[in-house]
């Protein structure tokens, strides 16, 4: 296409992730014409870019998969209980062309700018070849963890060996073999990592800023007689998910940590570390472990001390063991297959990089204050501006030329989760303010998707051409959303929930986490109030 051509469509969709294809193929049911423009060269969105070696979901693969089809839950065969990235790639490759999506889909394209137009009520959105696409409405699908937190370590550009970012991970993949590789990071991209680089490297140094805590997946291949018993059963399934705090059911236990004796506790606490399924079912072992710093603490202790049962190096153990001022769960909890084993291997080693800081990469390894480690290839796995870091990276203008990046200069500001007040006709899926990333995201995808769906089905048919969110009811959902999160622990934890992880990055709790059910029957209500808090004209 000429830059000076435009493109006309009813909807432009951003990304063509989980989110961005289930909206292309709803938006399509309501025959709107539709256009959706992706930066990569194929559909996966996380799945696309984060390759790295080990790089797996932390939520079950029979729960973190599209519910809206029947038959695509019944041929569609998971291998383990927790699916590795290419398989996912794979899923969501075959969703793709089972849909007939990609003909409605433009890869290698990353869009620059949009702006509404109050004339014609109307976006324009701009790519950064120049390609102009125009539509009524805008979807953006871009994911909560989709821009990567550039290196910024001093001589980086010295090094003479190679370096690779988690999230931006070669297609042909890394050999490793003979090499002495650093990893810097140990979120859960890091922390998936480490086993699989210990394997394959001659040595591995993992450099920890901050521990964190990390559970067992207790992964296994998924029998043809479980796979069997869950197609039978499916919509029970989606049906506990849907009720269950996270969007997954995992058993949750309604007790306090406090009401039951010490035996009891630690009973429950080895049950879901061993026995249950492992995994976020930690954090379901009692009903105040995130409200109660006490309950919380126990969960702590719990770990710690499996980490210093685990680590034989005592004094690694000590460094591995996340710190009091990190509550269990507050940052991201880590889902690992021997992660803690890994650091018994005589070819590990690991630094504690907050007591001795980084100073610089140099040509040939990584300096510390202690002094300089020899190294042949670096890996960061230092994260992502998240959850508002993919908007902002477009310069969008909405009414009377308003811009986002103005608009949330103090933090992400956001009605539901789903739609900003000055910004018309523009939807964000799984938006901050929502449960999104505190959830299985993929059922948080598909409720939003299908919101969004009958909001826009209802508005067309009713004639309207605006839908914006109301400033007031903006206003009230925010502050609704803080005063939940301080009624947790959550907000203690230097976490990237808060943006904390990005050194400028104003400290706003983003995700909503009152949880699934109590947020779908607020947007529910909300839709049976003819959509009250949108002014639709
Ligand atoms: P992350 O959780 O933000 O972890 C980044 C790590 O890099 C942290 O340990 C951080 O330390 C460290 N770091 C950052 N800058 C550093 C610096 N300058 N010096 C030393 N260390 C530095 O990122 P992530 O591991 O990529 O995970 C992000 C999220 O993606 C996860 O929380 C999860 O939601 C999702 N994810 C999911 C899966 C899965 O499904 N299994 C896998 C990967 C990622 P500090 O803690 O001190 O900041």
């Amino acid at each position: 296409m000429s830059s000076e051509a435009v493109r006309k469509v009813d909807m432009i969709i951003v990304g063509a992730g989980f989110a961005g294809l289930y909206q292309l193929h709803r938006a399509r049911g309501l025959g709107l014409s539709v256009q959706l423009l992706e930066a990569g060269d194929g559909v996966g969105g996380t799945w696309f870019w984060n390759r790295y070696p080990g790089a797996r979901c932390d939520v079950e693969s029979l729960d973190y998969s599209y519910s809206f089809s029947e038959e695509l839950q019944q041929e569609w065969n998971w291998s383990e209980r927790y699916a590795p990235q290419a398989e996912i790639l794979r899923y969501i490759n075959h969703v793709a062309d089972r849909f007939d999506l990609r003909k409605d889909i433009q890869f290698n394209t990353r869009v620059a700018s949009a702006s509404f137009d109050e004339a014609t009520t109307r976006w324009t959105l701009v790519t950064e070849a120049g390609e102009r696409f125009e539509g009524q409405y805008v979807i953006m699908a871009t994911g909560c963890l989709s821009i990567p937190q550039p290196p910024k370590f001093k001589g980086l550009e010295t090094f003479k060996g190679q370096w690779y970012h988690s999230a931006n991970w070669p297609r042909e993949g890394v050999d490793f073999a003979g090499k002495r590789v650093g990893l810097i990071g140990t979120g859960s991209s890091g922390v998936q990592m480490t086993p699989v680089i210990a394997e394959q490297a001659a040595h591995l140094t993992v450099f920890q800023r901050t521990a964190n805590f990390s559970v067992p997946a207790q992964n296994e291949p998924l029998t043809e007689a479980t796979l069997a018993h869950v197609k039978a059963h499916y919509a029970e399934r989606r049906a506990l998910g849907r009720e269950a705090v996270t969007g997954q059911y995992l058993s949750a236990n309604d007790k306090s940590a406090l009401e039951v004796n010490d035996e009891e506790r630690l009973k429950e606490f080895e049950f879901r570390w061993r026995g249950a399924g492992g995994g976020f079912r930690m954090l379901r072992a009692f009903n105040d472990l995130m409200r109660d710093p006490v309950a919380n603490r126990y969960a702590g202790d719990f770990v710690r001390g499996k980490i210093r049962a685990t680590v034989k190096d005592p004094a690694k153990a000590e460094i591995l063991c996340p710190k009091p001022d990190l509550p269990f769960g507050t940052k991201r909890l880590c889902v690992d297959t021997n992660y803690y084993e890994t650091f018994n291997r005589a070819n590990v080693d690991l630094v504690d990089v907050k007591a001795n800081p980084i100073t610089e990469i140099t040509p040939t390894g990584l300096r510390t204050t202690q002094g300089e480690h020899q190294l042949d290839a670096i890996v960061f796995a230092t994260g992502f501006d998240a959850m508002t870091g993919a908007l902002l990276a477009i310069d969008i203008r909405g009414a009377g030329g308003l811009s986002l990046r103005e608009k949330w200069a103090a933090g992400p500001r956001t009605y539901l989760g789903v739609s900003m007040a000055g910004f018309p006709n523009l939807f964000v899926i799984a938006g901050p303010g929502s449960p999104s990333v505190l959830s299985n995201v993929v059922h948080s995808i598909e409720t939003h998707v299908d919101w969004i769906t009958s909001f826009l089905q209802r508005s067309r048919a009713q004639g309207t051409a605006r839908i914006e969110a109301d400033l007031a009811h903006e206003d009230k959902w925010v502050e609704h959303v803080n005063e939940v999160a301080n009624q947790t622990l959550y907000p203690v934890g230097n976490s990237w929930y808060l943006g904390a992880n990005m050194p400028g990055k104003p400290r706003v709790f983003m995700p909503y986490v009152a949880g699934v059910p109590a947020y779908r029957r607020i947007i529910e209500g909300v839709a049976e109030k003819n959509y009250e808090g949108f002014l639709q004209a």
